[in-house]
């Protein structure tokens, strides 16, 4: 009713009484809802010519002071009309009208606060889940997404204060999932009294299901479907029994305006009247359809069929099963040719019509929804839905068979004379392969790999304005041991962050949120964050924001990605690093290359190539001592997976940092922007060179350093851009004398020497220096070490890199780096434009028994309670890479066998 009536006023439902009886001996049985939804009559609201239609009041505004309607945005005749017939025929003392069923929804959500959760179904409607998105990233109201076909599945997101509503749909579309209404109801005012059980009840229309009848407290209805029924208008509405509800329900829809307007409420009640004999005629054809179907052998989703999983349920809390159902090719093609090969059904998204309607949800209505999420929620991808109108039957079937004739769906089998399913052959085949490839993954081994750190020589700041950047690989890596495990866990293992160590049962990851990828399909550009947000309430849910966390996200998120149907094995990853982490290294980037090239490695996505026979001379060779073993093809894949890591550690990566990490060697970069498009390229013919890189450990905000730089040229831009442009400038000569082969190793080295000391000196004028960075300068430029150096990455701390001559003695650098160390600095000699991507070859029989490892003179260690609770391998690396010391790790790595580089 319009909010200007007193909600305390309303009559209750079934006001139109069934006449008394006029003898005890002749009882009048209730009318049925059939007469109640054909017969409009309100007591309170007589019309005064006895019109047999509902006029529309085709009006803003009423003359007067003090009647009943004074503006229709609060109240209307014709739309009180329609409210009072729509609460008469759902149970309810109180409905309301509005423009749409998302208007309706909107209404209903305004309800909630911040701080408030909300709990609903994880097959909603697409343009539900859009507004609790909303909802939930501009409200401050937590959305948990539930399997609401298992009512217990519920009962962990109740929190007996927070929780203020609980959202659900049954069935829902196009799957025709049941949530036992009542039951649910019912667990939740037991646990959250104050919790309000909203329904969409869309698919059912009040005709099959009243949900307040099962305890529900609001029910809406996107009244553009069956109560309307003739695809002419949009509308929604809104109904609830408890009066302070009401209220609030009432006064959002005069304070935001949408309720639904007096044309369209005519509409709508002239739609309402033929609601029964709609529904009966389209719900006996949809009966017809589901079983003809079915019994050709597809998979058909229909509560009516004896073997939906939910049927019972639905019969409980329903009085019908609706004209909805949906059905399974499985093949896409078919599907779309089915689809576009009928003629009385209708290609239309929504449904309610008195007209046929076929669709392919995931080509359609659904199509919003990311694949990955609709795969997710076992959306297939062939799925055609059906929405029965009233249609002779007859027809409807025989258009439907001629669609399924002319899709090569069904062919005529001359001995069991009749029409029977035709198995697409490239489910068979593609299953076949799937089957095989799982099969032959018999063995399962360790897989141990590497990856550089980088540093930016040249052009770091002057990068995020237009300039090119130049990054080489630095020889500290991070290393990461892949250890099967058969006990259908997945652990990680940091030993150097706080030694963090944990462990998920891989059955219970959120595997109904995933949709994996298959070997051809790369991952999307952007991450999948349904599943990162599953992961971190439910997996993840105790560990704090780290790090650490961060990381297991990562190696999760992955293996899910990754996965093969059928296929997940169980395994241990550790990690550990040289690298510092954290001072500008690009250490994460190593860290994302070793965890996705671990996990391809252990879905078998890529293969390493086997180690070439041994020569005469009992040697292995393998070119530039196992540089280009790994195939370009091999490592672009891994450099795609690397990137997405880099997206869940960094947010915004800009693809440099695992490209090193990847190819090893140089390479220029540009952002996009600037006039130009954004690139990376490889240095060809860099030659490694020794550096030393020494960290400050001052810790530095890379984010206000960069915002300085950008407020420095917004200050002074004519003195930042003649840095930017001599910064330019520096880049062009480096990657100039970098790539020339004519250049002599002593002219290269004092060209990069004087470009380093005038890069530094730009920064400085750039304002990301530090003292400590200045003091690390000035020691290594002074006598007799006479060295360049500058900073690198963001500055204000972090690392500086110190060009180290082929000359300079061994007895020199002691003493420099005794004096570095002395002044609280670490420094690392290392080589830049290295290795990348490194693995070490399983074909080489590097393994040795953990007994024959033992060091002479030293026991092996015990196992662990962790150690004895999974089952360690006898042949594995893990004790001796779990217990190395960062000192010996690159050393014991390198000796272990064969490497296989990019
Ligand atoms: N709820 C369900 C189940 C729906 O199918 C739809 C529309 O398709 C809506 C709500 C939204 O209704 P409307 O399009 O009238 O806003």
């Amino acid at each position: 009713m319009g909010p200007s009536v007193d909600t305390k006023n309303r009559r209750l439902s079934h006001d139109l009484p069934t006449p008394d009886s006029e003898s005890p001996l002749r009882s009048r049985k209730p009318y049925k809802l059939s007469t109640l939804c054909a017969t409009v009559e309100n007591p309170d609201q007589k019309d005064q010519y006895g019109s047999s239609s509902v006029p529309i009041y085709q009006t803003a505004t009423f003359k007067g002071v003090g009647g009943e309607y004074d503006y229709t945005r609060s109240g209307n005749p014709t739309r009180s009309h329609l409210e009072h017939h729509i609460a008469k025929i759902s149970s309810a003392s109180h409905a309301f009208a509005v423009s749409s069923g998302m208007a309706a929804l909107d209404v209903i959500l305004r309800m909630l606060k911040p701080g408030d959760e909300v709990i609903a179904g994880d097959d909603l409607y697409g343009g539900t889940n859009r507004l609790l998105a909303y909802v939930r990233n501009h409200g401050g109201v937590t959305v948990h997404h539930v399997d609401t076909t298992d009512p217990t599945s519920i009962i962990p997101c109740i929190n007996p204060t927070k929780t203020a509503m609980v959202l659900l749909e049954s069935p829902t579309n196009p799957l025709l999932k049941i949530a036992d209404l009542a039951l649910i109801s019912k667990e939740v005012k037991e646990r959250a009294p104050a919790a309000v059980v909203v329904v969409d009840n869309t698919m059912m229309s009040p005709y099959l299901q009243r949900p307040l009848e099962h305890g529900a407290d609001i029910v809406y209805d996107s009244a553009t479907k069956y109560l309307s029924g003739h695809h002419d208008l949009m509308a929604g509405v809104i109904t609830c029994n408890r009066d302070e509800l009401a209220k609030q329900i009432a006064f959002t829809i005069n304070a935001a305006g949408n309720a639904l307007t007096p044309f369209d409420s005519f509409l709508l009640l002239r739609g309402v009247k033929t609601l029964a004999v709609r529904l009966d005629r389209q719900q006996a054809t949809s009966s017809l359809v589901a079983t003809y179907l079915h019994s050709l052998g597809f998979k058909v989703n229909y509560p009516g069929l004896p073997d939906h999983p939910s049927r019972e349920v639905h019969q409980r809390i329903s009085d019908g099963n609706g004209a909805v159902l949906s059905f399974e090719t499985g093949s896409k093609e078919i599907s779309e040719k089915i689809v576009g090969g009928t003629r009385l059904w209708g290609i239309s998204v929504s449904f309610g019509c008195v007209n046929s309607l076929i669709s392919m949800p995931c080509v359609m209505s659904h199509a919003s929804i990311d694949p990955a999420t609709r795969a997710a929620r076992g959306l297939p991808e062939d799925l055609i839905r059906l929405c029965v109108g009233i249609e002779d039957s007859a027809d409807l079937l025989d258009d439907l068979e001629q669609a399924l004739i002319d899709a090569g769906a069904i062919t005529y089998n001359s001995q069991l004379n009749r029409y029977v399913r035709v198995q697409p052959d490239e489910i068979l085949l593609e299953k076949a392969v799937e089957k095989l490839a799982i099969g032959s993954i018999k063995t399962r081994q360790e897989w141990f790999v590497s990856a550089p750190g980088k540093v930016i020589l040249f052009g770091e700041h002057a990068v995020v304005h237009g300039v090119t950047a130049i990054a080489a690989s630095v020889d500290l890596r991070c290393y990461g041991l892949l250890t099967p495990r058969e006990d259908g866990k997945m652990s990680v293992h940091f030993n150097d962050i706080s030694n963090f160590y944990k462990e998920w049962d891989i059955d219970t990851l959120p595997w109904k949120n995933v949709a994996p990828l298959s070997k051809d399909k790369n991952h999307p550009p952007e991450l999948d964050q349904p599943l990162i947000e599953r992961l971190l309430e439910g997996p993840l849910k105790h560990l704090e924001s780290t790090r650490e966390s961060t990381s297991s996200l990562v190696l999760i998120y992955l293996y899910m990605k990754l996965s093969k149907p059928g296929y997940r094995p169980g395994f241990n990853f550790t990690a550990r690093a040289t690298l510092p982490v954290g001072a500008g290294l690009g250490s994460s980037a190593s860290f994302s290359t070793c965890a996705a090239t671990a996990l391809l490695l252990l879905q078998a996505r890529i293969n390493v190539p086997d180690l070439p026979p041994p020569s005469s001379d009992g040697h292995i060779h393998i070119s530039h001592e196992g540089r280009r073993a790994i195939p370009p093809k091999t490592a672009e894949e891994i450099n795609r997976w690397a990137f997405i890591a880099e997206k869940i550690l960094q947010g915004n990566p800009s693809g440099v940092d695992n490209s090193v990490s990847v190819f090893g060697g140089a390479l220029a970069y540009v952002k996009e922007g600037f006039g130009k498009k954004s690139g990376i390229e490889a240095i060809q013919g860099f030659k490694s060179l020794r550096f030393l890189l020494t960290n400050s450990k001052i810790p530095r905000s890379t984010k206000q350093l960069v915002a300085g730089v950008g407020q420095k040229k917004i200050n002074e831009p004519e003195l930042v851009q003649s840095l930017l442009n001599a910064i330019q400038v520096i880049s062009d000569e480096a990657r100039r004398v970098l790539a020339d082969p004519e250049l002599s190793r002593e002219t290269l080295l004092t060209a990069l020497a004087a470009l380093i000391r005038e890069n530094h000196s730009h920064l400085v004028s750039l304002g990301v220096s530090h003292p400590a960075l200045e003091a690390i300068r000035e020691k290594t430029a002074s006598p007799p070490y006479n060295l360049s150096t500058k900073l690198t990455g963001a500055g204000g701390g972090g690392c500086a890199v110190t060009l180290v001559p082929d000359d300079f003695t061994t007895d020199v650098m002691q003493d420099l780096l005794a004096e570095l160390s002395a002044n609280n600095f670490d420094p690392y000699l290392t080589a830049v434009g290295g290795s990348g991507l490194g693995i070490l070859s399983p074909h080489d029989k590097h393994r040795v028994k953990r007994a024959e490892r033992a060091v002479p003179g030293q026991v092996t260690p015990p196992k662990s309670p962790r150690e004895q609770s999974v089952e360690v391998y006898d042949d594995t690396l893990r004790p001796s890479f779990e217990t190395m010391t960062i000192s010996e790790l690159s050393e014991w790595a390198q000796e272990l066998g064969r490497w296989l580089y990019v």
